[in-house]
């Protein structure tokens, strides 16, 4: 049977920039890619409705996903920055465990405890939760955070992913996501030199690291 990896993120790009080369590289040796983000990613355009920014990041990150060759995306809808009250739902809790009872995934990647962005940081309480109450029970890494005044010294097992194939992948499917233009701009670098000094550290062209959660 395919092997399942699933993602799971709080905005529609978060995937593709902490994770696209290794999630791309996963689907190329015929593995399974899904994905579930927690909200729609309307807080980027506040001036737009609604509806219209999620239509738009809706089909960006479809089309990010097929870049990548993955198998698709389950939208949860939450409100962001308010994640927790949301989880008190329990649809929501739901959502997420018949996903990961449907799936069986082999390994889980999301956000790091490290992640500054509160919504980033709910998604990774809400997984270590469930890995800790073992309603997750596969792998589970975080995406590495690039803090050059790392806080937190650990020696944590680490996953990484020789991206070299796939970096150019990445790259298209973070540019699938024109409504972020502006920022992408400034992120393209920083994904690039990320990808870079992961690599030199490794030894490979490009790079992704992941630490496993405990
Ligand atoms: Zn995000």
């Amino acid at each position: 049977m395919r092997k399942t990896i699933l993602a799971l993120v709080a905005h529609n790009d978060d995937q593709v920039i902490g994770a696209g080369g290794t999630l791309a590289k996963y689907a190329k040796m015929g593995k399974k890619v899904r994905t579930i983000i927690f909200s729609f990613g309307e807080g980027s355009h506040p001036h737009l409705k609604r509806e219209v920014i999620v239509r738009a990041r809706v089909q960006e990150s479809l089309k990010a996903d097929k870049i990548m060759g993955g198998n698709g995306i389950a939208y949860l809808g939450l409100k962001e920055g308010h994640f927790y009250e949301e989880f008190k739902s329990k649809k929501t809790l739901k959502k997420i465990l018949d996903i990961v009872k449907e799936e069986n995934p082999e390994l889980i990647l999301t956000h790091s405890l490290d992640d500054p962005h509160p919504d980033h940081q709910a998604v990774y309480n809400l997984v270590y939760d469930l890995w800790k109450r073992k309603k997750i029970q596969c792998d589970v890494f975080s995406f590495e955070i690039w803090n050059p005044l790392r806080i937190r010294k650990r020696n944590v097992p680490k996953l990484i992913v020789d991206i070299s194939d796939t970096f150019e992948t990445k790259i298209k499917a973070v540019m699938a996501h024109k409504s972020q233009k502006v920022a992408i701009g400034a992120l393209f670098w920083n994904i690039w030199l990320k990808a870079k000094w992961y690599g030199l550290k490794t030894g490979y062209k490009y790079a992704e690291i992941f630490h496993r959660i405990y």
